[in-house]
């Protein structure tokens, strides 16, 4: 459906927002809600939902409540909404009471267009009836998803929010989440009692990320190396051990680069520190298990790691999402390696629930099927949510065309015939002990030296066959005996495999990188311009030059400053979109600043001036103040 500018929205936008255009849907989404409508919307990290609920607020009559789940980060919410001029309170069970009943005068005086609580709050009747008696106009439900156990994060506390309509049946809801999935949605729905609701679902393709998959090979020296080419850009490494976050910190510590671990076992207030250094710049790299990220608005993470294979194709496109939110480019790496498979396999197999363990093993495949595919990366993320992506995006690593294939098929048949030879009964490290040619104490004893496979492959050293093994496995040739323990059984050859042996199928894999130290990352750092330049709605990706570099370290350093001085993060003042943007223009007048992209009335008037004479002073001397 095409919507047509609307003045008033339009002005809204640019004098509470600073922003020229909507973004895709939110005209759609703002202007159903607005008629009365309930509204589901699905839309991808960063694509804009706060607005959604924050520009009708400000037009509609009387008080609009937001439900969102992260009490930690209410504050941020709302510190964001005030920079933006809106009159936004939050309640919840941080605030002292002091505070809580400053709120409820504001309130009572009609003084805010805006309330967050959180769903626990909301489920208390003498609550809605206080909220009630103050006239509640619609309801916003972010972070949706939460109400449904087919989430990921599902939230006991959401169920409660089912009562909305039925005690506030005049309030239209609309609910916002970044999952995309049908069951999910048609889920939070009914939930919600959502009637007739008008249901908005965007792409899902994040232009400004740029995919990378690679297989570990000394995963610390990988880590700093990718980090080392992302220089003072604020970024993310997932790990899936506690211990390895720790462990890769302190690498990453030794070497000079700020970083810090969280994980679920350190204490709540370690872990909102490094949240709050994170988000305020302070730090520039958190090494995390899946517990951080959430709902963490900083629009400036430029880049995502991961250390280790994710165990699902649908958290990795929500961890991946985390960068780029203000729609810069960014990186996503995916480091993995065999034993990640081993190590999530026994985790399955703890599993004590058969359609739990199904469901694991089917997301296990899933995320194989990604890592080890060879299509564009993007098509094979969005097919996982039905949505078809035509052809090469040229971001990344296949579409960038930075894996090089080589025929394999000698020597994968080399590894098959040691399989036949000893009756198809062992795993991969015996049989790449055979062809090696390594005397261990198994092959001894089973006199698997004297075949003649032994020592076929020894040109090769033993991760190369562990990795081809791993690749036949994935590609159909070599299938896995089913053992009663649960314990990975020995490899047997597919009908494929016999086929393969007999030089009627061929083989290639993906070439390993032959130093066996750092993998090349892609030059991430070095193929991101020209890379990008034919993705579609791609931001403007031409380098800065370096007097414009220096501009915008004095802007970053005035940013943060403010940010200081004023106890919010530095990306709440201006995004670093907008800090570019006034780096290409050079505005040094009001109006011309007003006319950059995330500049509005609001923030024109608090920090206009000081970023003007930074800009001017820049302009006649070409240095900081
Ligand atoms: P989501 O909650 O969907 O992940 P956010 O509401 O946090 O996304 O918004 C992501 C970023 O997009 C923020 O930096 C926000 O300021 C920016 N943004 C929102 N709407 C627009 C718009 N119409 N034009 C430009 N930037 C926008
Ligand atoms: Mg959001």
């Amino acid at each position: 459906m095409k919507s047509f500018p609307n003045p008033e929205l339009t002005e809204v936008l640019k004098h509470s927002f600073g922003f020229d255009d909507f973004k895709p849907n939110q005209q759609h989404i703002v202007e159903s809600w607005l008629s009365g409508k309930d509204v589901f919307a699905a839309l991808p990290t960063g694509g804009g939902k706060s607005l959604c609920y924050q520009l009708p607020a400000l037009i509609r009559d009387g008080l609009t409540v937001v439900v969102s789940p992260l009490i930690a980060l209410m504050k941020d919410q709302v510190d964001a909404a005030r920079e933006n001029g809106i009159a936004a309170a939050y309640l919840n069970s941080s605030q002292d009471a002091e505070t809580a009943r400053a709120v409820w005068r504001d309130l009572a005086a009609h003084r805010a267009k805006l309330l967050y609580v959180s769903p626990e709050r909301l489920s208390s009747p003498e609550f809605r009836s206080a909220i009630a008696d103050f006239g509640v106009s619609a309801f916003a439900v972010d972070e949706a998803h939460c109400v449904s156990e087919w989430g990921h994060e599902f939230r006991p506390d959401y169920r409660t929010l089912a009562s909305l309509r039925q005690d506030f049946p005049e309030a239209p809801i609309a609910a916002f989440t970044a999952t995309a999935t049908r069951l999910v949605q048609d889920d939070i729905v009914a939930q919600l009692r959502l009637i007739d609701p008008v249901i908005v679902r965007a792409g899902f393709n994040r232009p400004e990320i740029t995919y990378r998959v690679r297989r570990k090979s000394g995963v610390d020296a990988q880590i700093l190396r990718f980090v080392t080419e992302h220089e003072a850009e604020p970024g993310i490494i997932y790990r899936s051990t506690r211990k390895a976050t720790e462990q890769t910190a302190q690498v990453l510590q030794e070497r000079g680069v700020s970083a810090k671990a969280y994980h679920a076992g350190l204490d709540d207030q370690v872990r909102s520190d490094v949240q709050e250094a994170f988000v305020r710049d302070d730090v520039q790299v958190v090494v995390a298990t899946i517990a951080f990220g959430m709902g963490i608005d900083k629009s400036n993470v430029r880049w995502i790691l991961h250390g280790d294979l994710p165990k699902s194709l649908e958290g990795y496109y929500q961890e991946t999402g985390r960068a780029g939110r203000d729609g810069e480019p960014a990186d996503a790496l995916l480091l993995w390696g065999p034993q990640d498979i081993a190590i999530i396999r026994r985790h399955i197999g703890n599993m004590q629930v058969d359609e739990e363990r199904d469901s694991a093993e089917e997301r296990l495949r899933e995320v194989l099927r990604y890592v080890e595919g060879r299509v564009c990366r993007r098509t094979a993320l969005l097919a996982h949510f039905d949505e078809e992506f035509p052809g090469s995006c040229s971001a990344c690593d296949v579409c960038l065309d930075e894996l090089t294939f080589e025929d394999a098929t000698v020597p994968a048949q080399k590894l098959l015939s040691a399989a036949v030879r000893t009756g198809e009964v062992f795993g991969t490290h015996h049989l790449v002990d055979i062809v090696t040619g390594t005397a261990t104490d198994k092959v001894l004893e089973r006199g698997h030296e004297q075949l003649p496979t032994f020592g076929v492959g020894e040109d090769r050293n033993r991760s190369y066959w562990i990795a081809l093994a791993r690749d036949l496995e994935s590609a159909g040739f070599l299938t896995r005996r089913q053992t009663d323990s649960g314990v990975p059984g020995g490899l047997r050859l597919s009908t494929r495999g016999r086929l393969l042996l007999r030089g009627r199928e061929t083989f290639a894999s993906v070439q390993q990188d032959a130093s066996n130290s750092a993998t090349d990352t892609g030059g991430a750092a070095s193929t991101r311009a020209g890379g990008r330049q034919g993705a579609r709605n791609v931001p403007d990706t031409a380098p800065l030059r370096s007097d414009q570099k220096e501009l915008l370290r004095c802007l970053k350093g005035l940013r943060k400053a403010i940010a200081r001085q004023r106890g919010v993060p530095p990306y709440m003042v201006f995004s670093d979109k907008t800090l570019k943007v006034m780096v290409k223009n050079r505005p040094t007048d009001p109006q011309a600043l007003l006319r950059c992209h995330g500049v509005g009335d609001r923030k024109l008037e608090a920090y206009g001036e000081a970023f003007l004479r930074t800009i001017r002073n820049y302009l006649a001397t070409g240095e900081c103040e």
